[in-house]
C-alpha cells in the first residue's frame, strides 16, 4: 500500500486514471487508493492462469472485484477466459461499473487479431483489451490489425504488444485508433516489460495527443534500448511543429520488420544489426550508401523507400570543425561498419587513409576495396600520420579503461573518437594530456542525427538544440 500510494503521488500529474492491481497489493485500502488517485480507477485482480499474480481461489478473486466495484471504482478488468458466468454477471451489472474484457497472450503463438478481436467484441464490454508477449517488433502489426477493425465498429478498444520489443505499441496507441494505453508509474516500476513511465509517454512522446494522420520515426536495432535517437528526435518533432513520432524498434527478422511493419513508417535510423542487410528490402540506395555497402537511414518519399548513409558525413564533419582532411593522412582504427564509412568519406574528402585492426585481414580487404594502405596494429609507431579515427568499439561502456592505441604516438595529433558512449574516452583523454586536437563521437553522432531529422522534417536543424539534448541524455 505505502508504494502503490507513493506511485499514485508521483504518477497523478501524467495519468489519466490510474489501474489497481489488487494482485500486486497487499491488504489493499480501496477507498484510500480511489481517494488519492483523484483519477478514474481500473480495479484487476490478474490470476497467475493470465500472467498475473494472484494465486487465490476463483471466489476470492471475484470478491476482491466485487468489492472494488461497490466501492464505487470506474472500471473492473475480467479476463475473457475466466468462467463464462462470471464475466457474464459483471456484464450484467455494468451500469455502475464499467466493465473491461481482457486477453492477455504470454506464449508465443500464431494467431488472428481480427478473430481475437470478434471474440472480444462479442462479449459486449465497455472496452475490450488485448495484450500480447513479443520479441520483435514486426509482430506490432497485430496491435494495429486488432485496434482498426475495432475503429470501423467505434469499439473502445486496447491493443498491446508487451516487452521491450513492442514498446511503440504502447507510443502509437491513438494513432492505431486505440482507446487507452497503459504507462508505468514514475518509479519505473510497471506491471508489465515495454510499459514506459508516464511522463515520458506525454511529455517525451506527447503520445495522447497523435492522431491517425501523425507520421510515424523511429530506429532499428537489436538491441535498441541504449539508443538516444528518441530523446533527439521527439524534440526536434515538437519545435519544429511537425506531427511526427519518433519510437524505438527492436527487431531481429529485418523481412518480417520491412514486409509487414515498416508501411506505418514515414521514415526510420538502422543501426547495429540492420544497416547492411536492410539494403535488399529498399526500392533505391543513394551512391555513398551504395559505395559504402551500409545504410543508416531510411526516407520514404512519394511511397518509394531510399537508403542514405549519414555516418560518413556525421563523422568528416565531425573532423573537418577542427581540420580539413584535404592533403593529410588520416589513421583510422577498425574495419567494421563505422569505419567503412569513415574511409569512404575521408578519401572522397581526399585524405591519404591508412587502416589498422585487430583482425589484420579485414584491414586489408577494406583498404583493397576503397584502394587505400593497412598497417599492422603492432607497428602503429611506425606510422606517419596527421589524424587518427578510432572506429573500434574499444573504451566504450562497459569497458571505459581502454584505449585502441598507445599514447606515445598521439602527441600533436587531431585524434577523434566515433566511440560516443562516454563522451571522454580513455583515448580523448590520454591524447589531450599529450597535447593532441581532440574530438568526441558525440560530434559525429549529433551530425549525423541533425542529417537526419533535416531529412525527417525538411528543414534545417540547428545543432547547438541538438547539442543541448545529447549533452542532457548523457
Ligand atoms: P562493428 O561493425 O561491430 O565493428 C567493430 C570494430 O571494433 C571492428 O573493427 C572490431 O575489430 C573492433 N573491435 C571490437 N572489439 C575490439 C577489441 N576488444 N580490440 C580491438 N578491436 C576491437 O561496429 P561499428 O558499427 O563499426 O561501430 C564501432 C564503434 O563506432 C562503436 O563504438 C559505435 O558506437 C561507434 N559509432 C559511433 C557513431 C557516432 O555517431 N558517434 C556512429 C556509428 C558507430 P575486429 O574486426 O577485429 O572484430
Amino acid at each position: 500500500m505505502e508504494e502503490a500510494m507513493a506511485q499514485i503521488r508521483t504518477s497523478r500529474r501524467y495519468a489519466d486514471a490510474f489501474e489497481f492491481r489488487f494482485d500486486m497489493i497487499r491488504d489493499p485500502n480501496i477507498t484510500q487508493l480511489m481517494a488519492a488517485s483523484r483519477r478514474p480507477c481500473i480495479a484487476t485482480c490478474r490470476p497467475v492462469w493470465e500472467g498475473g499474480m494472484f494465486k487465490g481461489s476463483e471466489e476470492q478473486r471475484i470478491k476482491v472485484l466485487e468489492a472494488a466495484s461497490l466501492t464505487g471504482v470506474h472500471f473492473v478488468d475480467i479476463e475473457l477466459n475466466a468462467a463464462p458466468e462470471t464475466v457474464a454477471e459483471f456484464l450484467r451489472r455494468k451500469r455502475d461499473t464499467k466493465v473491461i474484457v481482457s486477453l492477455h497472450l504470454l506464449e508465443a503463438t500464431i494467431f488472428d487479431p481480427a478473430k481475437i478481436y470478434r471474440a472480444l467484441r462479442a462479449t459486449r464490454a465497455d472496452v475490450i483489451k488485448f495484450a500480447y508477449n513479443t520479441d520483435d517488433a514486426w509482430e506490432i502489426v497485430f496491435a494495429a490489425e486488432f485496434l482498426a477493425c475495432a475503429k470501423r465498429d467505434r469499439q473502445k478498444a486496447i491493443a498491446i504488444a508487451m516487452g521491450q520489443a513492442g514498446e511503440a505499441s504502447r507510443v502509437l496507441y491513438r494513432k492505431f485508433g486505440g482507446w487507452a494505453t497503459y504507462a508505468a508509474p514514475e518509479d519505473g516500476r510497471g506491471s508489465a516489460a515495454g510499459q514506459i513511465p508516464a511522463s515520458l509517454l506525454k511529455k517525451l512522446y506527447r503520445a495522447d495527443s497523435l492522431k491517425s494522420s501523425t507520421r510515424v520515426y523511429g530506429v532499428i536495432g537489436n538491441p535498441i534500448r541504449q539508443s538516444k535517437g528518441v530523446h533527439l528526435h521527439n524534440p526536434v518533432f515538437q519545435r519544429s511543429g511537425k506531427d511526427a513520432v519518433y519510437c524505438r524498434f527492436q527487431v531481429s527478422s529485418i523481412g518480417a520488420f520491412m514486409n509487414r511493419m515498416s508501411r506505418y513508417l514515414s521514415g526510420f535510423s538502422v543501426t547495429i544489426p540492420h544497416k547492411q542487410e536492410v539494403m535488399k528490402y529498399l526500392d533505391a540506395i543513394d551512391a555513398t550508401a551504395k559505395a559504402i555497402g551500409a545504410v543508416n537511414t531510411v526516407v520514404r518519399r512519394n511511397g518509394k523507400l531510399t537508403g542514405m548513409n549519414m555516418d560518413a558525413a556525421g563523422a568528416l564533419d565531425a573532423i573537418e570543425g577542427v581540420r580539413k582532411v584535404k592533403g593529410t593522412r588520416v589513421l583510422i582504427v577498425g574495419a567494421g561498419g563505422a569505419a567503412r564509412a569513415i574511409v569512404f568519406e575521408a578519401k572522397r574528402r581526399g585524405a591519404e587513409v591508412i587502416i589498422a585492426n585487430r583482425t589484420e585481414a579485414k584491414a586489408r580487404e577494406l583498404a583493397m576495396q576503397f584502394g587505400t594502405e593497412s598497417a599492422s596494429m603492432s607497428n602503429l609507431s611506425g606510422i606517419q600520420f596527421d589524424i587518427l579515427v578510432n572506429a573500434t568499439s574499444v573504451g566504450m561502456v562497459p569497458d571505459i579503461g581502454k584505449s585502441p592505441v598507445p599514447t606515445s604516438i598521439l602527441k600533436n595529433k587531431v585524434v577523434f573518437d566515433a566511440v560516443y558512449n562516454p563522451p571522454m574516452t580513455k583515448l580523448l583523454s590520454d591524447a589531450n594530456a599529450v597535447g593532441a586536437k581532440i574530438i568526441q563521437g558525440t560530434e559525429m553522432y549529433v551530425n549525423q542525427a541533425a542529417l537526419q531529422s533535416g531529412l525527417y522534417t525538411g528543414r534545417k536543424v540547428d545543432k547547438r538544440f541538438l547539442k543541448r539534448l545529447v549533452s542532457r541524455i548523457q
